[in-house]
């Protein structure tokens, strides 16, 4: 069952649910009543749940339970098994809240809480708000977070960037980034995989963090790092795989990806020195977080200290399940949704975390994102927000209470992916055959226009010819993330081998070149997953959550192989962080930079003019042929450089022969098949 419900959990989701008024009715009329039973539990407002260590080398244990007629605390010498040395019941405070203080504090020891209510003991949980575990996370553990910094962790400090949109994001999962042999790197699979430098494929190519900054992304987005259930702590050599979104212990984190999970501090420390590594390089990092369900349902931590409330019910009362998981979290409930803006709060705190990526975002009401934003944004004004605005389901949450893409501009400070773009460029996510623009499937065009304004109000787009979304949804372009592909569904590389069977790979390499182009030129912010930028592959496995790192990890020695394919990404790359006309940051200024021309099936060609956004350049020709055949398109008269052409580019200008600039003169010009031509009028 619970495979099953993983199978649902971990693929991509469907943009937006379509509404159903009748079961939801039914439902909203349940989600009343829980709402209204919820109401009536005690609250408490104080961040300081979990273990508290006083000055005087106390520790007081406090957690919220107010359905609970009794509730124990349990410390243990050990994180799994053996028999407690102590055992004392808490007491009831304010807000329905239990505390206990111990005196000394028991440091390195474990706890457990158990709660008794409704006739029962509920089992041993290390509650909610632990920010350091055991091995498996079944217990808390006693530390001193301090004691867990790394040196110089005092002036670490993420880079600062103006506005989302000045970010170029590349994802990645912790075991595929170093697992494979080829990557040279000796901490294989973990947090400090990403903190050694000078690694190198077998080929000499830069591996590892080196690789990274030769790519010149400017923030990492890690999967699932916290505390997750699915992979066993007690038996890394295993080898086991997961993505980890099945979570556990959401303040602590994943101790598989630390050297040492049998000591708590160690993954605390690992991880910070990864984050001030990747900080030291210049380089954020992105932490995707999946509030939205739990994996377990009545066993989780959540279940065994208030159960019930922190999740959403059917009219049956069985949970509902718009994660496509098994349960869905309740965050517009008080405490539900203080649980998610304290967490966040933990991490941008105590990691320096620079961002936050919001796994099945529209789960969460709109309020409880705009208080993350708020309250994240007054800690660092550079972190942002991020997350996928759709459910895997419907969910008693009324649709315009959803954080969905179409709520985006309810939302302030927060982004959503545009799966407008992704599955324009390079054909549906679901169905490997489908084709899209980049690839020689016409009549999409005006859904990839879509992405191109990032979801704005253009007036030369017309949604309602748009393949997904039917209006302007977004109020900034820095509400959208734009990609082609994701750790979710194929890679670009097998999508593209799925969709073009009879083509080279050096024909779909062109096409992977054209996709990537129209991402990282269009407004909003440009999102990579990792690997794609060597022709990385999955061997056509479109759902690897948990599959071996023989079909997962990235193999660098297709760096050597593909070195092409490398330096188009690294000058796309470069190109964009050059040209704030890529970058604009208001609808007006995207309205008024960005003409069009009259689209033909395959073929979209537009202009960035008037300096956009400050750029020194007076004017940018963007032109995307997606045909298998060359085009010849008419430009406007003057001195254009030539950034990109014929799948080469250099975000300077291509050079001829005689190393001069690559320049043409206007009029008639050929489009070569499947790729980009970019040309810039200086004045
Ligand atoms: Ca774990």
């Amino acid at each position: 069952m619970r495979n099953r419900m993983f199978e649902l959990c971990t693929g991509t989701f469907v943009a937006s649910v379509a509404l159903m008024p009748l079961a939801f009715r039914a439902s909203a009329e349940n989600h009343v009543d829980n709402d209204a039973k919820y109401a009536l539990y005690e609250t408490y407002g104080n961040d300081d749940l979990g273990v508290n260590l006083t000055p005087s080398g106390d520790a007081i244990l406090k957690m919220w339970a107010p359905t609970a007629e009794k509730v124990t605390l349990r410390i243990y010498d050990e994180a799994r098994g053996g028999t407690p040395v102590i055992e004392i019941p808490m007491t009831k405070g304010d807000g329905g809240t239990w505390s206990a203080l111990l005196s000394p504090a028991p440091m390195g020891k474990y706890y457990t809480y158990s709660v008794y209510t409704d006739g029962k003991w509920l089992q041993e949980t290390p509650g909610i708000w632990a920010k350091a575990v055991g091995v498996n996370g079944s217990r808390g553990a006693i530390i001193d977070l301090k004691d867990t910094n790394p040196d110089g962790w005092e002036t670490d400090k993420g880079p600062a960037i103006k506005n989302v949109n000045d970010a170029v994001i590349y994802e990645v999962h912790h075991r595929d980034f170093s697992m494979h042999p080829s990557s040279g790197i000796v901490n294989k699979g973990k947090f400090l995989a990403m903190t050694e430098n000078g690694t190198k494929s077998p080929k000499e190519d830069a591996t590892g963090i080196d690789h990274l900054k030769e790519l010149g992304v400017t923030h990492v987005h890690i999967l699932p790092s916290y505390d997750f259930n699915s992979v066993d702590e007690s038996q890394l050599p295993s080898n086991q795989y997961n993505w980890g979104y099945d979570p556990q212990n959401y303040n602590a984190p994943e101790g598989s990806y630390s050297t040492n999970p049998a000591n708590p501090g160690t993954r605390i420390t690992e991880m910070k020195q990864m984050i001030k590594a990747l900080h030291d390089a210049g380089i954020g990092v992105v932490m995707d977080v999946v509030y939205n369900h739990t994996a377990q349902n009545d066993d989780s931590n959540f279940s065994l200290t208030v159960p019930g409330y922190f999740y959403r019910h059917r009219p049956d009362g069985t949970y509902s399940d718009a994660s496509g998981c098994g349960n869905e979290t309740a965050s517009e409930r008080k405490m539900m949704g203080d649980f998610i803006v304290n967490s966040v709060k933990h991490w941008a705190k105590e990691y320096h975390i620079d961002g936050f990526r919001f796994d099945l975002m529209a789960i969460h009401d709109t309020e409880t994102m705009n208080r993350v934003a708020t309250e994240l944004k007054a800690i660092n004004p550079d972190i942002f927000i991020y997350g996928e605005g759709w459910t895997a389901g419907d969910s008693p949450l009324p649709p315009e209470r959803r954080a969905l893409k179409e709520n985006v501009s309810k939302m302030n400070g927060i982004a959503v992916f545009s799966d407008d773009i992704r599955d324009a460029i390079k054909g549906h996510y679901s169905d490997a055959a489908d084709r899209g623009f980049a690839t020689g499937k016409p009549g999409l065009e005006e859904t990839v226009k879509i992405g191109i304004v990032a979801s704005t109000a253009h007036p030369q787009v017309d949604y309602a010819k748009g393949n997904n979304s039917k209006f302007a949804y977004a109020s900034a372009p820095t509400q959208i993330i734009n990609y082609v592909s994701c750790h979710d569904d194929l890679t670009l590389t097998d999508k593209l081998r799925k969709s073009m069977p009879d083509a080279t790979d050096a024909e779909r390499k062109r096409a992977a070149k054209l996709a990537q182009t129209i991402v990282f030129t269009s407004q909003g912010t440009p999102f990579l997953f990792a690997g794609e930028e060597i022709f990385r592959d999955k061997k056509g496995v479109h759902n690897s959550y948990k599959s071996p790192d023989s079909i997962n990890a990235i193999d660098w020695n297709l760096k050597g192989l593909n070195k092409d394919q490398f330096s188009y990404y690294k000058e796309l790359i470069a190109l964009r962080k050059a040209h704030p006309a890529f970058r604009m940051t208001t609808a007006d200024d995207v309205a008024r930079h960005i003409r069009f021309d009259k689209s033909e099936p395959n073929l979209i060609s537009y202009s960035l003019v008037d300096h956009a956004n400050g750029d020194e350049w007076k004017e940018i020709k963007v032109i995307f042929n997606g045909r298998d055949t060359d085009t010849e398109t008419k430009i406007p008269k003057g001195d254009w450089l030539v950034i990109c052409r014929d799948g080469e580019i250099s975000h300077t200008g291509l050079k001829d022969a005689n190393g001069k600039n690559m320049t043409v003169r206007g009029g008639k010009v050929t489009v070569p098949h499947r790729s980009a031509l970019i040309l810039a009028k200086e004045k």
